[in-house]
Order: C-alpha cells, then structure tokens, then sequence
C-alpha cells in the first residue's frame, strides 16, 4: 500500500510525492502550524500542515485525529533543516484506516512510564515502543546467527513432540494433559528424542524448541515456557568436542548481537568475548570459599552463589562467560556420562555474567550401564522403554547441551527474563 517506510525518506527524496502508512504517534497543534509525528516500523517521520498552505479539510483532519489511530498519508517531501530528520511531509490527504480509541491503556511515546504487569497486559501497545520493539529484533538476530552456524556445522534441524507420555527429566516439574483417554505431559525438554536421533545416522541434530516446566519459581530469570536452542552430536571423544561447539554458537550469536543497529536505541553496547574460561566445579566451590560462600560439595549452585561467581569470573578473570565443568554425578540427570572417577560427571554448565545459560555434556550411550544408573536412581525403566531400545541396536558416543534463548537474552541486554519474552508465562501469569 505505501510508497515508502518512513527510513527511507531522506533530504534526497526532496520534492518527491509519497503515500504513507502507520500510526499517529504524536500530534502538536500550534493554531495555524499543526505538526503530526507518523510512526512505523522502521521510524518516525514529521508531516507538517501550514494554514494558508495546507489545505482546510486536511488542518481539520489533523485536529479530530487520536492518537495511535491508523492513518494514511499522501504527501510531498520538503526539505526543513528544522525536521527532526531534515525532513517532513506537506500533506495533500491524510486518511485514518481504523480508529484508535482513547484514553490509552499505555503511552508509546513512554513520557508516562507504566509498571511491568500493565505493559505485559497490553503488550500489543507495549511493542510500539521502539525500546521495546528493538528487544525482539534483537531476539531475531539470536535466532538467525545461530542457525547459520549451526547449519554451518552441519547440523540439520529437526522438530520432536512436545506432547509426551513420560519424563525427560525425572518424574516432577512436568505439565500434565489429558491425551484422549491417556494420560500425557508437555515436554519438559527435546532430551530423549534428540538422543534417540544419534542411533539413526543423522550424526549432528538441533532443535529450536520449547521446554514446559511446572517449576514454581518466582525469579528475574524462570519462566514455565521457554525457548532453547537444543543440540545433540555424535561420535564425540568426550564433552569438550560439544563445549567447543557451544563456544563457538555463543560467540557467533554475541558477535553478531553486538553489531545490531537496535543497541543503539536501547543505548547499551554489548562486549564480545575472546576467550570462554573453563574451570571445574571443585574450583568453582573454592573460589566461592575465598568470598565467603559456602557450598556443600554436591550441591548445585544456588541464586546467590551464581551471581557472586560471575562477579569473580568478570573481576579477577576477565571472563564474562565461564565453563563449570566435572559436576557431581549426583545432581545431574540420569543420562550424564560418569567420569572415571564416578562421583564426578563429563557434564558442564555455561555461565554468562553469573546467570546460567547452558547446560550439557556427554551422554551414557551403553545401554547396559544406563539402565544400571536409571536403576540406581529409582527411577525405574517403565516408560522409557522405546528410548532404551535405541541403545541395543548401535548407538555411537554422543554429548549435547540446552542453551536457554530467553537466558542469553536477558544477559546480553541485562534484563530480567519477563522482559526479553513476547508473552511470557510464569506462575502468576497466562493471560495475554
Ligand atoms: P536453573 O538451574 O537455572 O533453574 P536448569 O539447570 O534447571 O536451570 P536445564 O535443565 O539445565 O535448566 O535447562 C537448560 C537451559 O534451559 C538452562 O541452562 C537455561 O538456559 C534454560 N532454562 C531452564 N529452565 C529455565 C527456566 N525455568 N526459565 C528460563 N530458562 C530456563
Ligand atoms: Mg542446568
């Protein structure tokens, strides 16, 4: 329908005629001068009416327009050194599409600033802001530079159920839904599937995906909806070969974020790392110690001890992003590859400036020994049944990782998660 988004008027498009198209952003009525700003997806442009220039039926039209109606404009370009952009519109016609109503629930021109609850309630409104809007071109941006890696890796992308018949992840956390006359859950992660594609030759497989947990948190970075890229490779010697890769999707992602022309509107930069630190869980304990943080050796890192390591990691290492390596076999799921010494595993963690934003490492893929330690966790082997299967038939050594997209996010932007999802899903919240 338009002739032109309002970016692409320039001082070199002087004189030209153009229709346009997008919202009424603001309106300035000065008496005989009237300034109406149009916004679209791409910007902002300045359509000046002048008494005496403009003619009456369109100063009129300027006057009974509200805010954020949809209207068209027909217009000529003019030069102004005054413009905001140099630029504005004499308009000859100014039409509205569909009417907005009014008062607003939000204001996108963000003069009255609204709390987090009534922007998510009227998200629709919320993603005119062009501060907000940049969040999810900056979530394009993920998504897009790590599929070109991973598709330069080789790695083929697949999609797996997200209505299962038992856990992935032992038997909590899990969604529940009635599945015809069954009982089903929502996946809590792609985990048995892309494992049971390593029996199948495909060798290298990711899945952009989502994992449903019904985990009642209620933190800046926990969701019970989430989006992650999921990885699965074969013939690995062990869990460096899928942290080199992990390194290298999230150094492409950070790499090619930090050039996006959106930082700018949201006024932050974003450093790329060099090097990915890697340190063991033992060390990690020990670090934390010399601040004064005490963790039990076998426990899993709690909210406080995350926040303080990526504060030592950025500190006294340079680091923004860390490696946790050789976890406690004990608090990792029951597919995580023993290390020789077994009470450590060949599993790691990915921080990025004290959140986590991965988890991985190599998998069991004897199945004699993970029906040995499904057994020895309790879990029992009813249900997982077809997955065990796909190990007596020829299953090479394989290792993966989950790497949260609405985590990395957060930290790239320094944001809590609620933010950086379109409409997001937390304990409190399933509506809109
Ligand atoms: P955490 O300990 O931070 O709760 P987790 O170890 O339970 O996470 P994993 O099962 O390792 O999570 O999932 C892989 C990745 O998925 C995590 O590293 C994280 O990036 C993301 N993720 C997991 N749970 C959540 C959640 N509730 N909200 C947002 N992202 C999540
Ligand atoms: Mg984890």
């Amino acid at each position: 329908m338009r002739t032109h988004y309002s970016n692409e008027i320039t001082q070199k498009s002087d004189g030209k005629s153009v229709i346009l198209y997008g919202w009424v952003h603001e309106i300035r009525d000065l008496g005989k001068l009237k300034f109406l700003i149009l916004r679209d997806r791409d910007g902002f442009i300045q359509i000046t009416a002048r008494k005496g220039a403009t003619e009456d039926v369109v100063l009129h039209k300027i006057e009974e327009l509200s805010k954020e109606s949809v209207i068209e404009v027909t217009g000529t370009v003019k030069l102004n050194e005054q413009a905001p952009k140099g630029v504005e519109i004499f308009p000859s016609s100014i039409k509205t599409i569909n009417k907005s109503k009014s008062p607003l629930p939000l204001d996108v021109t963000e003069k009255v600033r609204a709390d987090l609850d009534t922007r998510l309630n009227n998200r629709f409104m919320d993603l005119r802001k062009p501060r907000i809007a940049a969040i999810f071109k900056i979530r394009d941006n993920v998504l897009r530079a790590g599929r070109e890696f991973l598709a330069n890796n080789s790695f083929v992308e697949i999609h797996t159920p997200k209505i299962i018949a038992s856990a992935s992840e032992g038997g909590t956390e899990l969604f529940p839904l009635s599945y015809f006359d069954k009982e089903a859950f929502l996946a809590q992660s792609p985990q048995l599937y892309k494992q049971m594609m390593m029996a199948t030759g495909f060798d290298r497989v990711y899945e952009v995906t989502y994992y449903f947990r019904a985990e009642e948190h209620d933190t800046r970075r926990h969701l019970n909806e989430i989006t992650a890229i999921d990885i699965e490779m074969a013939f690995i010697k062990d869990e460096n070969d899928v942290m080199n890769i992990l390194e290298g999707l999230v150094k492409s992602i950070i790499k090619s974020c930090s050039k996006c022309e959106e930082l700018k509107v949201l006024g932050k930069e974003i450093s790329v790392p060099t090097d990915i630190r890697r340190i063991t869980y033992d060390e990690a304990v020990e670090m934390l110690k010399d601040h004064k943080k005490f963790i039990q050796w076998g426990e899993d890192l709690d909210t406080e001890a995350e926040k303080l390591l990526g504060r030592i990691m950025k500190e006294e290492y340079n680091s923004e992003l860390y490696f946790l390596t050789q976890y406690p076999l004990k608090i990792k799921p029951f597919y995580t590859m023993p290390a020789k010494n077994h009470k450590y595993s060949r599993s790691f963690d990915l921080g990025y400036k004290g959140v986590e934003i991965a988890s991985g490492g190599q998998r069991i893929h004897c199945h004699d020994l993970l029906t040995e330690r499904i057994e020895h966790l309790g879990l029992g082997k009813t249900g997982l049944e077809f997955y065990l299967n796909a190990f007596e038939y020829g299953m090479p050594p394989h290792g993966g990782f989950g790497l949260g997209i609405d985590r990395i996010m957060m930290q790239l932007l320094d944001m809590p998660v609620r933010e950086v999802v379109l409409f997001p899903r937390d304990r409190h919240r399933l509506v809109p």
